[in-house]
């Protein structure tokens, strides 16, 4: 502890002639001279650092920081490394994939100043990245002897960005993992096609909807998903659909109080609609840590951890965890 006035035997820590009266650093425990600690004395600075170990202290808070900068970095790397990778398989697709959602919107008659006005709130471009497939309905092509592959469609909004090639490498070899997704998209765009997509699926494939409503959120915060589910129920009977639960919002946290009761519906209406095929994936465990710094999209490690809980639901050790439980910031 720090003691002040007393009569002390060594050296200054600033000027190194003996002290006797004086103060000490909590740090590094030198004793200073009133004068020389620049204190003049003031018995409310306690605890007393001196200058070198105040200086130390911020060097090692700018190292933190440069630290965590250069993960950040790192983890951003290997995000735009991802997307290349889906750029490439963007470019190589056939181009009736690319403009299957934007066939709706050329068929619209002369753009009225509503529909201009439509066009700048929902823009929206669609990529695509398709994996290569094994089975086809091309009676020309050669029977393969291979048994097909179970089909997985990944349908997303931005959230949907790096997950297919994750999937695929989860899931491996038995599955062919097809991905489609939509910036700026929300629910409705993003599933508005999945009837005609998944038209030759069964029982034994996969759809995966990622990301739908939470980033519209804030532009309607009434948001009610009852009747985006029906219509994805009434398109995907014949086969299974993964829908992903809504991401916390940790770049507007005012927006999660509707995040979890949006998922606390999504798990209701389900059960309440008997979509016995549709399973929720609660991502509610997703933390902070596994967000961009942004705190919208999922960075890296976030997309790790949703690819493990989509390919547990889909293998079927999901255990089911009633949505909006766990709360960050509601408690
Ligand atoms: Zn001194
Ligand atoms: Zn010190």
């Amino acid at each position: 502890m720090t003691t002040r006035g007393n009569d002390l035997s060594g050296k200054c820590g600033a000027c190194r002639r003996k002290v006797s009266q004086g103060t000490g650093c909590e740090d590094c425990g030198l004793w200073f001279h009133w004068e020389c600690s620049g204190t003049n004395g003031d018995f409310a600075i306690l605890p007393w650092y001196c200058n070198s170990c105040v200086q130390a202290k911020i060097i090692k808070k700018q190292e933190e920081t440069i630290l965590s900068l250069k993960r950040e970095l790192e983890l951003a790397r290997t995000e735009i490394d991802l997307l290349k990778g889906e750029l490439n398989l963007v470019d190589n697709c056939p181009e009736e994939f690319r403009t299957v959602s934007n066939s709706r919107r050329k068929l619209k008659k002369v753009p009225s100043s509503l529909d201009f006005k439509f066009a700048l709130t929902s823009r929206f471009e669609t990529l695509v990245m398709l994996e290569p497939q094994t089975d086809g309905d091309d009676i020309d092509q050669p029977v393969s002897e291979a048994k097909p592959k179970r089909k997985i469609l990944v349908l997303g909004s931005s959230h949907g960005r790096g997950i297919g090639q994750r999937l695929q490498k989860a899931m491996g070899d038995a599955y062919a993992v097809t991905s489609i997704f939509k910036p700026n998209a929300d629910l409705s765009n993003v599933t508005g096609d999945i009837g005609k997509l998944c038209k030759g699926f069964s029982k034994e494939d996969q759809v995966v909807i990622v990301g739908g409503p939470g980033n519209s959120l804030e532009r309607n915060l009434n948001y009610q998903i009852e009747k985006d589910l029906s219509d994805i129920a009434q398109k995907t009977s014949h086969t299974n659909v993964r829908f992903v639960g809504l991401f916390w919002r940790h770049d507007k946290p005012w927006i999660n109080r509707c995040v979890r009761e949006i998922n606390l519906r999504l798990e209701r209406s389900l059960v309440e609609v008997g979509a016995a095929h549709i399973d929720a994936i609660d991502v509610s465990s997703i933390l902070r840590s596994e967000h961009t710094v942004h705190g919208l999209h999922l960075n890296p490690r976030g997309k790790d951890k949703l690819t493990r809980l989509i390919a547990e639901s889909i293998k079927g050790r999901h255990i089911p965890v009633v949505m909006g439980v766990q709360n960050h910031f509601l408690g």
